[in-house]
């Protein structure tokens, strides 16, 4: 049974650990390819972003442009109603509002801030305007028709970047331009503002981790996704960035904590089939000591019964005519029914002991009196086969106990017999009853086979037998110690056992007086 059990868990080797050692190894894999599409994904996940929130500022400045630059033609020459247009579209980076008016050869410009007040400007901007506005101009002068005048944008000069419509009559012919210088610092923060708030509709909870940037350097940056806008200042990139990780460390982090996941599941998994490993080891055990236990006990069983049946039927058949043998049968049969009583009390008691039915009927005992009476009825029948059990009661009176006589007797014979039975031909034992105000000791020493110090423990346990050396000879159920030492325990006690291979073994019962 053993060697089949050592065998399957030979057969764990290629049936569980080469698999779970081949998942693992495509598991890593597969780890390393989400991570590198973990990457691409965080990447393309915030150009998409970059994108949206391009696209929303350039929509932005549309919408916003063409609000303020559709002017009506008549109003062309009335600066007061334009201060009130200008003042009532308001465009966020705006600098200057400006409206030209074409008559012929001749040009007329009206400049305006923010919030509506008329302006001169810097010769720069100035310039800026007229630079920008001269097509419409020569457009006008031509009379060309405009069917649908556009938005235009002219960034030739980096510091004053214009946005304009032309103003044109019924025939389609352009009457002036309307338009709007840039300022550079507020459109970048009014951008910035603007792209903050679209993140926030569109990412909700992930807007908190992005990073913004408008800027015209963003292609060098790696840290972000950058995208350029297409309306107005189009030298610039609108950039965004995930302040948590990036897509780098994130694909790395996934990685780490799948890793660290399916680690974690290995270990659990093989704890589980350690734990599975070692309990169907104890359970085979176990199984192993039953069936020695049934064997065991059924030698046991007929052992005895054979001689009774044997001396029963000389008896009957009259073949025994002497008294003296007539006693001597008497006393085999006695003897051999007591052997069998005593097998059947520990069979029936650790089965109530299992069942936990055992229960013990607790009175005043003189221990060293049902110690003394109990050795004897052990000693007498096998003084005949030499064995000699001396009794040693102690020196001073000891207090009575409340205890199950019964029991405590049960134990002590369960002693006595394992110290006949492993003798190994030393047939002296003895019974030492000692004891002081705190606990009474009953001490059976024998100087028989003796216990490995390895096993002293174990063989309290029930069905649990030393399988070495001589010991292997002897039959017994496994039950005595296990009764032994359930029955001292229920009296507060315990058993001590000293023992040297060879030399011999001290089983000492320690009851507890009821002092202490
Ligand atoms: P059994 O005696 O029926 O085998 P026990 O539970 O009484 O069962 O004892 C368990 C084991 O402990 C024995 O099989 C034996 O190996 C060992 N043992 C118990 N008492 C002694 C002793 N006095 N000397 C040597 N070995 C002992």
């Amino acid at each position: 049974m053993a060697r089949i059990f050592r065998r399957s868990i030979l057969w764990l080797v290629p049936v569980v650990v080469i698999p779970l050692a081949a998942l693992l190894v495509i598991q890593y894999r597969f780890l390393r390819t989400l991570e590198s599409k973990t990457v691409s994904a965080q990447r393309s996940w915030l150009r998409d972003s970059a994108e949206h929130v391009a696209e929303d500022i350039d929509q932005y400045y549309r919408g916003a442009a063409l609000r303020a630059l559709s002017l009506e033609r008549d109003c062309l020459c009335q600066n007061s109603v334009l201060a009130d247009h200008f003042r009532g579209k308001p465009v966020d980076g705006a600098r200057t509002f400006f409206v030209v008016h074409f008559d012929g050869p001749h040009a007329y410009y009206s400049y305006f801030s923010p919030d509506g007040i008329a302006k001169t400007l810097p010769q720069d901007e100035e310039q800026a305007v007229k630079l920008a506005t001269v097509t419409w101009h020569v457009a006008h002068k031509l009379k060309r028709a405009i069917p649908h005048p556009p938005l235009s944008v002219d960034e030739r000069d980096d510091r004053n970047r214009i946005i304009m419509r032309p103003v044109v009559d019924d025939s389609e012919h352009v009457l002036g331009v309307a338009g709007i210088i840039f300022d550079e610092v507020s459109t970048r923060a009014a951008m910035l503002a603007i792209g903050t708030r679209s993140i926030a509709t569109h990412y909700k909870s992930d807007a908190a981790s992005l990073r913004l940037l408008i800027d015209d350097h963003l292609v060098r940056s790696r840290d972000f996704r950058s995208q350029p806008l297409s309306f107005v200042f189009t030298n610039w990139r609108l950039g965004v960035k995930d302040l948590c990780a990036s897509p780098e460390e994130l694909g790395a982090l996934s990685f780490k904590n799948n890793m660290m996941l399916g680690g974690g599941v290995m270990i659990v998994l093989f704890g589980a089939i350690g734990l599975a490993i070692q309990a169907a080891s104890r359970q085979m055990k176990l199984s192993q000591m039953k069936s020695d236990f049934v064997s065991n006990v059924s030698h046991e069983l007929r052992t005895p019964l054979a001689s009774i049946r044997v001396f029963g039927e000389y008896m009957r058949l009259g073949r025994v005519t002497s008294d003296d043998k007539v006693r001597e049968y008497g006393e085999y049969i006695e003897a051999e029914s007591r052997r069998l009583t005593q097998l059947i009390n520990n069979i029936l008691d650790f089965s109530k002991i299992e069942s936990a039915e055992k229960k013990y009927k607790m009175a005043e005992t003189d221990v060293v009196e049902l110690a003394h009476d109990t050795t004897c009825a052990f000693a007498m029948p096998l003084r005949e086969k030499g064995f000699q059990v001396a009794f040693t009661a102690p020196a001073t009176q000891l207090p009575p106990l409340t205890i199950d006589g019964d029991a405590i007797a049960q134990v002590l014979m369960n002693l006595l017999d394992n110290a006949v039975k492993f003798s190994n031909g030393n047939k002296s034992v003895d019974v030492i009853v000692s004891g002081d105000a705190e606990s009474v000791r009953i001490a059976v020493h024998d100087r028989g086979v003796g216990i490995p110090a390895d096993e002293q423990k174990k063989i309290f346990e029930k069905f649990y037998r030393v399988s070495s050396g001589l010991v292997h000879d002897v039959k017994g159920s496994g039950l005595g110690l296990a009764i032994v030492s359930h029955v001292v325990k229920a009296h507060g006690g315990q058993v001590e056992v000293a023992s040297a291979l060879g030399e011999g073994s001290t089983f000492t019962i320690v009851l507890p007086t009821e002092a202490a």
